[in-house]
């Protein structure tokens, strides 16, 4: 049994039932990829539109997909047909164009806003006090769904420290939750254990389950 499947299979175990665990599978080969779906894995998490090309057609079971990076306008219309959920949309532009995208193919996309919940200037997301207006301005929208929120938190080498800012995204989503807006994305492979303390029904592991990353050439 392969290293990929081990750790699949212990995070299944370990994950609790209601927490849906993504895959984060940015620059794993299909090989990898499959390993991880044939040991139980039911969604996958990708960051780059080229690499969900690539990847998803040699999928060898249908899962659901997650768009979990900074989404480009300019990529949108080759990212709707591709993926269930945009986990992170951050504003009103860039939810236009992927409303307008799915109404020329006759898609409802769900999605989620990003919460740039440790405020940091240079980082993607939207401020936790903006939230409530972008909250507003999706509702004229017919061809997308905010199904949710997401937050990754600053860089910090002791996830204990993030629990705070897992804890003020899922303050607002409490605050907005209802039949639609079900889902809290937050937690990656060190984080996950406090991000589903503090209310996380989504999880995105990539390291934990397919080891340490290789570098990016571009
Ligand atoms: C890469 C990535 C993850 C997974 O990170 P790991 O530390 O490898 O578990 C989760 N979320 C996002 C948005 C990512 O880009």
């Amino acid at each position: 049994m392969g290293e990929i499947t081990d750790r699949v299979r212990n995070h299944l175990i370990q994950i609790p039932n209601n927490v849906l665990l993504v895959a984060a599978i940015k620059s794993r080969t299909l090989d990898e990829v499959n390993e991880a779906v044939a040991a139980g894995i039911s969604a996958v998490g990708e960051n780059y539109v080229q690499e969900a090309e690539n990847i998803f057609p040699g999928l060898g079971r249908p899962v659901e997909k997650h768009f979990i990076g900074h989404l480009q306008k300019n990529k949108v219309k080759k990212a709707v047909p591709l993926f269930d959920v945009i986990e992170t949309v951050d504003s009103v532009e860039l939810a236009a164009e992927i409303d307008r995208r799915c109404g020329e193919i006759g898609k409802v996309m769900r999605i989620l806003i990003e919460v740039n919940s440790g405020r940091e200037g240079q980082k993607a997301g939207v401020f936790p006090e903006n939230v409530g207006s972008l909250v507003t301005e999706l509702q004229g929208f017919r061809n997308i769904e905010l199904t949710g929120f997401m937050t990754m938190g600053p860089w910090l080498e002791d996830p204990e420290k993030l629990r705070p800012y897992f804890r003020e995204t899922n303050l607002l989503f409490q605050r907005y939750r209802n039949e639609r807006i079900r889902s809290l994305s937050m937690g990656m492979s060190d984080s996950w254990r406090i991000a589903v303390e503090e209310g996380a029904n989504i999880v995105r592991i990539g390291t934990a389950l397919f080891g340490p990353r290789p570098k990016r050439k571009d």
